[in-house]
This record gives C-alpha cells, structure tokens and sequence, in this order.
C-alpha cells in the first residue's frame, strides 16, 4: 500500500483530499490528511463580520465534514517533515511515512512582528480582521463607536487576499454611511505598495474609487511601528499617521513547521516551482495554496485553480511521467466596494486584471473591473460555492485557465 500525506485541512489540503480520493483505488493508495484543528473557518466570510452582515454561524463548520471517506482525517500538530527520510513528525513523537506529501499549510497572521501591535490596546482600540477573534471584536467595537479616524494599514506583503483590506474599507464607508455618522468617521488608507493595487489598470481603478469615497490613500508605507501611548502608527521612513481605531493586516507567515523542516524562505513560504507546483527541494513533495511561495496571489480561488494542475501532476508523478500540467497563476476575486456592489478581476502571472466580462464574453454576467451589483451576488453566491462545490471539488463552470476571452486587450 502507497501513502499519501497532507499536511494542513484547509481550503486547499481538502480539495486536494477530495481530487485525490476520486482518482486514485482504496486498495493501493492510503491517504491521510493532518489538521491541528477541527474548526474550518470560511476566512473570506471574516471581511462581512465587522459590518454585521455576517456573524460566526456564518463562517464555520466542521472539518470532517469536507474529508471524503476513505480519507483518514488526523488531528495533530505537526512539528516537522523530514525530506530526506520521507516522514511527517507529530508534535507528540508519532512518526508517519509517506511515498508524497501534499504541503497545504497556509499562511498565518503574525501580530507579534510588528512592534506595538500586540499592547494593551489589541482589540480595544487596535484589531485585525483576519481572524475570528479579531473580526468579532472590530464588530462589538464598530457597533458602539460614535467616530474618529478609522486608520486601515497593511504591514507588510505579500498577505493573503490582496484585495479584502480595499473592500474592507470600501465597506466601512458604506456602514458608517448607513449609520449616519459618516461624516464623524475619518478614513485613511495605508499600504506599502505604491498605489491602491500592485497592476496598472486595477490600480487607477481602485484608486479612483477611494477617491470618490472620500478614502485617503497613504502609499508607499511600511509600518516600523505603533505608538499605542500617542496612537500613532509610524512609516520606516518617519512618516506618522494618527489613528482613533486601528485596522491591521497584520504581517502574513507561512508556518512554523515550514521553517523547522528546512522548506522555507525567510517568510516560511515554501520553495515551489511556480508551473508545476513541485517543492524545488524534493521531487515527491507538492504544495498547495498559500504555504507555496509562488508569485500568485494568496487566495482561495488560486488553490482551486492550481489544484487542477496539481492533481495532474501527481498523477504523472505516480505514474513515471514527466510532469506535464503547467499552473499560469489564475487569480479571480470579487471586490466588494459597498452599497450592495461588487467589482471583480480575473487575471495571471503574465495578464494583469482587464476590463470587460467575465466568464462569458459579452453576456458577462460579471463585469471585470466593473462595479455593478451582479458582482456583489456573485461575491455572495461564493460562500455557498466554497462550502458545496470548491471543498468538495464539484464541477464548476469556470476554467481552471486565465481566458482572454470577454476582456479588453487595450
Ligand atoms: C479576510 C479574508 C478574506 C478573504 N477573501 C477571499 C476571497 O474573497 N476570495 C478568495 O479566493 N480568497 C480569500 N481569502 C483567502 C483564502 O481564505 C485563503 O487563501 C485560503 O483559505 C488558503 O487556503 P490554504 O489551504 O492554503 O490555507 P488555510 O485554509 O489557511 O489552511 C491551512 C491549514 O493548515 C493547518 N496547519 C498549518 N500548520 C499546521 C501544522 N503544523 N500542523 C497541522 N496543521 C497545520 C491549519 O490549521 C489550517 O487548517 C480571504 C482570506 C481572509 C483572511
């Protein structure tokens, strides 16, 4: 009997599960995937939660629930994985073998490398909403906050979801608004990138719409620290940028398994060849999702997009062939810009995000870097896809392949 191990039962390692599962027989292939939790948070769904729109109920379930049978689900923490001996260490000594590993280890928030972040003040008047924690406490303040200046900062890059702390404050304008206080609530926009986005087009697009929101955008800043005692948050370059309540991104990690196994770059990303989603260290490891360090972004809709080419590779892998699916970076990501409205981009490693329709050309429904409230049903209609469709790779009817069709080449 062959193994099989993935380690991490996120958006990732369990649609790996599940591709895995329906190809390979039960008699010859075991296939074991290792979570520390058994929670499995829906992360896209946390962004809603501030707002009200979306409480806890919401966002979790069990993992069990996506593992197919025939899949042993594991719940241990993993300390270490040994490249060279072909083994997973668990954290409390257990030793497990593999003939391939799936790495699906994701990314995580990393409050405490940023000085200041993590005083007295964390979750009182200084939040993330990348976690659950975070984004129920941003709610419980939200509610009761009578206004101020509301500073959102991204730390460092890359993080995942490149686009949530645009929608994030695309929506708080839309909240404070709503609440009639609006013009009680200041809203500064801080990032390290250069303007709203990393693309050309998506840029001035975006950038044009914290315009319009009356959104202030800081560029180009990097975040040395926070000043609980002044409230303030300092650039490297000496730039300060007072805040009432703070709004982090805080810094992204891969895991700490990653570095202890010798896998990773100084961010814990795991070395991967962006194409065919093999380690570079070992030609029976692959990764999946936000633990590679591949230039795409982090996102759910990558793994789905990559697991495609994944799953292929393995099989040629298995099988002796030469590796011959090629992952192009598909990216694809609703933008919620507030008002019951949404944009969207659809973009590669070599396309950055166009205008036009989207999946369909000139039917759309979807308008690519558009903003109209079919996107934002579409946005919404994600969470029943990731719950029904992603995790339990069901068919979709999207390619797994950037297409230029639909979009404007000029
Ligand atoms: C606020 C927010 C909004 C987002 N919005 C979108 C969106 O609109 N669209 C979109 O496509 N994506 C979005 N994302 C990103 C998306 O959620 C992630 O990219 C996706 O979940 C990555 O999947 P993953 O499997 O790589 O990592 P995860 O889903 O994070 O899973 C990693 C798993 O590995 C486990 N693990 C890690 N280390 C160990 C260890 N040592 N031992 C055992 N288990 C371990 C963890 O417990 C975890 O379950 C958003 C994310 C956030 C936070």
């Amino acid at each position: 009997m062959k193994k099989i191990i993935i380690v991490g039962a996120g958006t990732a390692g369990t649609l790996m599960a599940n591709k895995l599962r329906k190809v390979l027989s039960v008699k010859d292939w075991s296939i074991t995937i290792i979570d520390k939790y058994k929670i499995h948070y829906y992360q896209p769904g946390f962004l809603f939660i501030p707002f009200g729109t979306y409480s806890e109920k919401d966002v979790i379930k069990q993992k069990s629930q996506f593992i197919p049978s025939g899949v042993e689900l594991l719940y241990a923490d993993v300390d270490r994985i040994d490249g060279q001996n072909n083994q997973v260490i668990l954290v409390d000594g257990k030793i497990l073998d593999y003939d391939y590993l799936v790495i699906a280890t994701g990314t995580q928030t990393r409050p405490d490398e940023t000085p200041g972040l993590l005083g007295d003040n964390w979750y009182k008047n200084i939040f993330d909403f990348y976690t659950i924690e975070g984004a129920l406490a941003l709610h419980k303040f939200f509610e009761s906050w009578t206004g101020g200046t509301l500073v959102v900062s991204i730390t460092e890059i890359p993080f995942k979801c490149p686009v949530a702390p645009l929608e994030f404050v695309f929506l708080a304008d839309a909240y404070f608004t709503k609440r009639g206080i609006r013009d009680k609530v200041k809203i500064i926009y801080t990032t390290p990138m250069s303007g709203a986005f990393t693309k050309p087009k998506a840029t001035a697009f975006l950038g044009n719409l914290l315009k319009e929101k009356n959104i202030e955008l800081v560029p180009d800043f990097y975040i040395e620290e926070v000043d609980n005692e002044n409230k303030i948050v300092r650039s490297y370059d000496g730039r300060e940028v007072a805040y009432d309540c703070l709004t982090v991104i805080p810094m992204n990690m891969g895991d700490e398994v990653i570095a202890r196994s010798g896998l990773g770059d100084d961010m814990n990303y795991v070395a991967t060849d962006k194409n065919t989603l093999r380690s570079i260290a070992f030609e029976n490891i692959f990764v999946l999702g936000d633990a590679t360090n591949i230039p795409a972004s982090k996102a759910g809709s990558v793994a789905h997009f990559a697991g495609e080419t994944l799953i292929g590779n393995m099989l040629d892998a298995i099988n002796g062939r030469p590796l011959s699916h090629s992952f192009d970076g598909h990216a694809n990501c609703y933008i919620e810009t507030g008002f019951e409205k949404a944009s969207l981009i659809d973009f590669n490693y070599e396309t950055e995000p166009l205008s036009g329709t989207y999946p369909v050309p000139v039917i759309g429904p979807f308008s690519l870097l558009g903003n109209t409230r079919i996107n934002h049903l579409g946005k919404l209609a994600f969470k029943t896809i990731y719950w029904e469709f992603l995790l339990k790779d069901r068919k979709l009817p999207v390619s797994d392949k950037m297409s230029m069709a639909g979009k404007n080449r000029d």
